[in-house]
This record gives C-alpha cells, sequence and structure tokens, in this order.
C-alpha cells in the first residue's frame, strides 16, 4: 500500500481530515496508528476501502490505483473491521459467513466464537436470530462478533479500528494474539487507542490533527526525545 501526499476533506466539511500523508505499508508488515480522538485515523481506513476518494494524492494498492480494482476484487483483498460493528438481521450464522465467499463450516464458526468468548450464543445453535427482534448484543458481545468475522476472513490485508476497544485487559492481550497470529502472512492496519502488544508490530504511526506526525518501528520511537510516541507511553 502506497500512500502519496494524500489529502482528505469530507464532503461539505470545511476543516480538513487528513493533511499530506506519505506512508508506505510493505507486504505482510504490521502497522499499528495511533493518534487522540478525532486526528484521522478512522478516516485513513475509510480511504483505503475506497470508502471515500482523496480529495489530494493517490493511493497505489499493488502498484495500481485503488480505484482500478472492482468493488468485489477490493472486498476480497481487504477484510475491514470498522470501528462500530454492524450486526445485521439474520441469523448467527449469515452474520458470520457475511464477506466470505467461501462456504465455512458450522464447525469452524463454533470454533471461532468460542476463540473470541461467544460460547454463551451457543447455547442456542447457529440459527439464532441477530439484530432487530433478535438476541440484542452488548457492546462487547458485538465486538467480539466483529472479531469472530475478522478470524473467519482470509483477505491478505486486513484494516482493523480499534478491535480491542472495551475488552479488559486480559481479553484484549488473548485477542490481540489470536490476531497476529492469524496475520501472520497477511498485511495489518490496526488502529488502537492502547499500547498492548504494540512492540510486535513492525511500524507504528502517530496522527495528531490530521497530520502523520512521527512513523518508525517501537524501539525508534521510543528512542525519541519529546516525541508523540513517547509522549504517548509515558502519559499511559
Ligand atoms: P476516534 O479515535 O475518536 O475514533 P479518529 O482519529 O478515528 O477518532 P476520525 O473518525 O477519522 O477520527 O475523524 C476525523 C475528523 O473527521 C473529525 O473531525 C470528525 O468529526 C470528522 N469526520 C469523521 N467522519 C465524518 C463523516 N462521515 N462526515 C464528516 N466528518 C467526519
Ligand atoms: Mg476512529
Amino acid at each position: 500500500i502506497e500512500i502519496t501526499d494524500l489529502s482528505f476533506t469530507y464532503p461539505e466539511r470545511e476543516t480538513i481530515a487528513l493533511k499530506e500523508i506519505n506512508l508506505t505499508i510493505s507486504k505482510g508488515k504490521k502497522v499499528a496508528i495511533l493518534g487522540k480522538t478525532g486526528s484521522g485515523k478512522s478516516t485513513l481506513l475509510q480511504l483505503l476501502v475506497r470508502n471515500y476518494n482523496p480529495t489530494q494524492g493517490e493511493i497505489l494498492l499493488a502498484g495500481q490505483q485503488l480505484s482500478v480494482y472492482t468493488e468485489s476484487c477490493l472486498r476480497e483483498q481487504i477484510c475491514f473491521l470498522t470501528q462500530r460493528v454492524h450486526t445485521f438481521s439474520d441469523t448467527l450464522r449469515n452474520n458470520l459467513q457475511i464477506a466470505n465467499k467461501t462456504q465455512i463450516t458450522d464447525e469452524k464458526m463454533r470454533e471461532v466464537l468460542c476463540q473470541v468468548g461467544l460460547d454463551k450464543l451457543l447455547e442456542q445453535d447457529l440459527n439464532l436470530w441477530l439484530g432487530d427482534g433478535g438476541r440484542p448484543l452488548s457492546g462487547g458481545e458485538q465486538r467480539r462478533l466483529g472479531l469472530a468475522r475478522v478470524l473467519l476472513n482470509d483477505a491478505p490485508i486486513l484494516l482493523l479500528d480499534e478491535p480491542t476497544e472495551g475488552l479488559d485487559r486480559e481479553t484484549e492481550r488473548k485477542i490481540l494474539a489470536m490476531i497476529l497470529k492469524h496475520c501472520e502472512n497477511k498485511t495489518l492496519v490496526m488502529v488502537t487507542h492502547r499500547l498492548t502488544a504494540l512492540e510486535q508490530f513492525d511500524q507504528i504511526c502517530v496522527i495528531d490533527d490530521s497530520n502523520l506526525v512521527e512513523q518508525g518501528s517501537y524501539q525508534d520511537l521510543i528512542n525519541k526525545q519529546q516525541g508523540f510516541f513517547k509522549g504517548l507511553v509515558e502519559r499511559i
């Protein structure tokens, strides 16, 4: 993924959401994106899945402009976990099958539900109805459903927007280990507010007020005098 001079302003907004971003993510790398609330982290992911087009600059995926890919090709290549997970009014099975071309077996679904701590939902079977008129999910359960979708998806690129938000530290540690294992041979871009497991990422990017203010390895950034990341680590 090659991002060059990327700037973006949301339609009908005056303030810029991302300003002149330059970032290269090599295949197979694990990249964490940090930054204050409202700094532009989620916006960057939205642009990477082409939910919006850049106002200026370009994004290349495997050497080609993002715009040349068909919608279905992009969906096959990129698994995107949004900050707010959407549950469809459908069965648990179909809520997990979503975005997967190949049919996932019930057995695999059950296994992953247990991995993410949703075994409770299996007291009924995979026909359990979710969404409108169905079994309501708590915020944490919804997050875990999103994670189950991620673990069942075999796209080579994963974009995860705060996948462990709202989960306790112990659960977070477990889930991150699962994500990293799942991504062994995949490219991972993960937005996070937390510092757990960051030393296992290849590259850390800090976005502040629409600007990509720092990027480098954990060691590089932690050693940087008066760096943004160093400051963040000290505060947390
Ligand atoms: P958080 O950590 O709270 O999730 P973030 O870094 O992900 O924050 P973004 O969601 O990327 O921040 O938002 C960046 C800026 O763009 C904010 O000023 C926000 O109000 C604005 N913004 C986000 N989504 C939209 C939208 N759909 N339409 C207009 N403005 C938006
Ligand atoms: Mg966000």
